[in-house]
C-alpha cells in the first residue's frame, strides 16, 4: 500500500546549525527521504550555515557522512545521493556579527520566489541575534517562515523572551515550533481515531474512562548532554512539550475543522483547564526521581551523578504527576503523567483505561472481567492495541479473558513509518501550521509547570532515588495506587 506523494513548492531551507548534531542526525536524513520519495521539486535547495570555514565542497562531505551514519545502507542509492547532493549549500556565517550574512543573502537572492524557511537548528540564546540580521539584511519575504525547536525558554519568563525576539522580524502564521512528537504518526493516528470513527469519542469522557496514563520512557542516559540536562531536569525536558502535547490530544473538545488554529485553540483549552499544583499540593501530586547505577539489558550502567561527573545534583530524570482536567468532559480522571531516563525500556505510550463494566450477567467461573483498555504507542513499534474481553474458545463454558486486538502500523501497512521530522519539514515548506506550537500554547504549559518548579524549591521536595533499569522510584508506584491504580506494567 503507498501513499500519495504530492511535491512541494520550490524552497530554500536555510539551516543555521548545519553542521551540528540535529542538522546530521534528523534534518539531512529527512529531507534525503523526501527526496528520495519524490516530494522535492527540483528548484528545492539546503543551505547549510554554521561558523566552520567550510565552503561548499567541505559541506558536501559533512552531509554525506550524516547521510551514512544516518540511512539506512540500501536507501542509499548512488542516483538518489547524487540528486540530494546537487541540493546542498554552505554559507560560512558567525551568526552573532556582520561577516557572511552578505554572502547568504547573495545566494538566497536567486530564488527570490522560493518558499524560505529558516529552521533555528542552534542554542535558543542566538535567536535573537539570527533574527535580527535576518531583518537587517532584508532576507524574509512574504514566503519565509521560521522554525525553532526545544528548549524554548527555562520557565514562562524566558520563553516570552524568545518568543518575542522571533516575533520582531517573524508574524506569528511564519512561526513554526516544532515538537517532533507530533510529527509521529501514531500522534496524527489519535485525530484520526478520536474524529474518523463514530465509536470512540461518545465513550470519551468521565462516564466511561476510569484514568489515563501517559508514559515517555527513555532507557539511556543523559549521555554527553549531562551539562544542559542538569540545569534541565525531566519536566522542562519532556513534560512541557511532549507529554503536555500528547495529554492535550488525547483530552480537546473536537475541532471544528483539521485545521492549525482550530486545533491550536482546544489544545489551549485543555491546558488552560490543568488543574494547578502549587506549594499546598506538589507533595501528593508530584514525585521526583533520580537514577543510580543498576542494570540495563543486563549491562551494569553508571548512575546519573557519575554520567555528569558531580558528587551532588538535586536535578530529577524521572517525574510523575497526576493531573487532572477542571472541566464537564474530564472532572474526576486522573491523568498519570510520567518520563524518565534510564528506565526499563524505551517505550512512549498512551494508555486510556476505562470503566468497569456496570453490571456482570457472568457468575464467578467465568472469571475475571477486565476493564477495556487501549493503548497507542508512539515507540518503539508505532501502533494501537484494544484490550476486549471474549470468550475462551472451545467447549469448555463460558470462560473469558482479554485479547488485545493489536494494530502495528509497520506490519499493516508493510512500510516503516517515517520519521517525524520527515512530515513535519514538509508541513514546514507547505505553510501548515497544525502540528506546531502557537505561542500561546507555550505560555499556557509554562504556567502550569513553573509552578510545580516552584512548589519543588519552596518545599525542597526530595528526589527519590531509583536503580537504572527500573520503571522509576517506588515513590511513583505509590502515588497512583494511592488512587487504587497500576501503572501498565505492574497491571500486566
Ligand atoms: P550542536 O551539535 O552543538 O550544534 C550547534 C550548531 O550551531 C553547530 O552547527 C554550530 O556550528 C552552530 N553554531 C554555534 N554557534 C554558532 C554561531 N555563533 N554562528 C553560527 N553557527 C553557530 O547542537 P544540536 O544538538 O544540533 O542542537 C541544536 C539545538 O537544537 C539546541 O538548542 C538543542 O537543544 C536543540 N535540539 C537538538 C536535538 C538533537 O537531537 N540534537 C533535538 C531537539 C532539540 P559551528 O560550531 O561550526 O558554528
Amino acid at each position: 500500500m503507498s501513499s500519495r506523494t504530492i511535491q512541494v513548492s520550490p524552497f530554500d531551507l536555510v539551516v543555521f546549525g548545519g553542521t551540528g548534531d540535529l542538522a546530521a542526525r534528523k534534518l539531512l536524513p529527512a529531507m534525503f527521504q523526501r527526496d528520495r520519495a519524490g516530494q522535492l521539486p527540483d528548484e528545492g535547495r539546503i543551505i547549510g550555515v554554521s561558523r566552520k570555514p567550510l565552503g561548499d565542497e567541505g559541506y558536501l562531505a559533512f552531509v554525506r557522512k550524516a547521510l551514512g551514519d544516518h540511512v539506512k545502507p540500501a536507501d542509499l542509492e548512488a542516483e538518489a545521493v547524487t540528486r540530494f547532493l546537487a541540493r546542498i549549500h554552505f554559507c560560512s556565517v558567525d551568526v552573532t556579527g556582520e561577516a557572511g550574512w552578505a554572502e547568504l543573502a547573495s545566494l538566497l537572492s536567486t530564488g527570490a520566489e522560493h518558499v524560505r524557511a529558516f529552521y533555528f537548528a542552534v542554542t535558543p540564546d542566538l535567536f535573537a541575534p539570527i533574527s535580527q540580521r535576518i531583518k537587517q539584511f532584508g532576507l524574509v519575504t512574504p514566503q519565509s517562515r521560521v522554525v525553532v525547536e526545544k528548549p524554548l525558554g527555562k520557565d514562562g519568563e524566558s520563553a516570552a523572551e524568545v518568543n518575542a525576539a522571533v516575533a520582531c522580524v517573524f508574524e506569528e502564521s511564519q512561526v513554526f515550533r516544532i515538537d517532533h512528537y507530533l510529527g509521529k504518526e501514531t500522534v496524527q493516528n489519535l485525530m484520526a481515531l478520536r474524529f474518523a470513527n463514530r465509536m470512540f469519542e461518545p465513550l470519551w469522557n468521565s462516564t466511561h474512562i476510569d484514568h489515563i496514563q501517559i508514559t515517555v520512557a527513555e532507557d539511556l542516559g543523559v549521555g554527553e548532554r549531562g551539562g544542559y540536562y542538569d540545569t534541565s531536569g525531566a519536566v522542562r525536558d519532556m513534560v512541557q512539550n511532549h507529554i503536555l502535547q500528547l495529554l492535550c490530544l488525547t483530552a480537546m473538545e473536537p475541532p471544528d475543522a483539521f485545521e492549525a488554529d482550530s486545533v491550536r485553540d482546544e489544545k489551549l483549552k485543555v491546558l488552560k483547564a490543568l488543574k494547578h499544583i502549587n506549594d499546598r499540593n506538589a507533595e501528593h501530586t508530584t514525585v521526583r526521581g533520580q537514577y543510580r547505577s543498576g542494570s540495563v539489558a543486563g549491562q551494569p550502567t553508571p548512575g546519573y551523578l557519575e554520567d555528569i561527573r558531580q558528587e551532588e545534583s538535586d536535578t530529577e530524570t524521572f517525574v510523575a504527576i497526576r493531573a487532572e482536567i477542571a472541566n464537564w468532559r474530564w472532572a474526576g480522571v486522573p491523568f498519570f503523567l510520567r518520563t524518565g531516563k534510564r528506565l526499563a525500556a524505551r517505550t512512549s505510550e498512551i494508555v486510556v483505561n476505562f470503566r468497569p463494566i456496570s453490571h456482570s450477567i457472568f457468575d464467578h467461573t467465568a472469571g475475571r472481567i477486565s476493564q477495556n483498555r487501549l493503548v497507542i504507542r508512539l515507540q518503539p513499534d508505532e501502533g494501537m492495541t484494544l484490550e476486549v474481553m471474549i470468550k475462551d474458545p472451545g467447549p469448555g463454558g463460558m470462560r473469558l479473558r482479554s485479547i488485545p486486538l493489536d494494530m502495528s502500523f509497520a506490519e499493516t501497512f508493510g512500510v516503516s513509518n517515517p520519521d517525524a521530522y520527515e512530515r513535519l519539514l514538509m508541513d514546514v515548506i507547505r505553510g501548515n501550521q497544525t502540528l506546531f506550537m502557537r505561542h500561546d500554547e507555550v505560555a499556557a504549559a509554562w504556567r502550569w509547570v513553573d509552578p510545580i518548579l516552584a512548589a519543588w524549591s519552596h518545599n525542597a521536595q526530595r528526589v527519590h532515588h531509583y536503580a537504572a533499569g527500573t520503571w522509576g522510584p517506588s515513590a511513583s508506584v505509590a502515588l497512583i495506587e494511592r488512587d487504587g491504580r497500576t501503572w501498565l506494567e505492574d497491571a500486566e
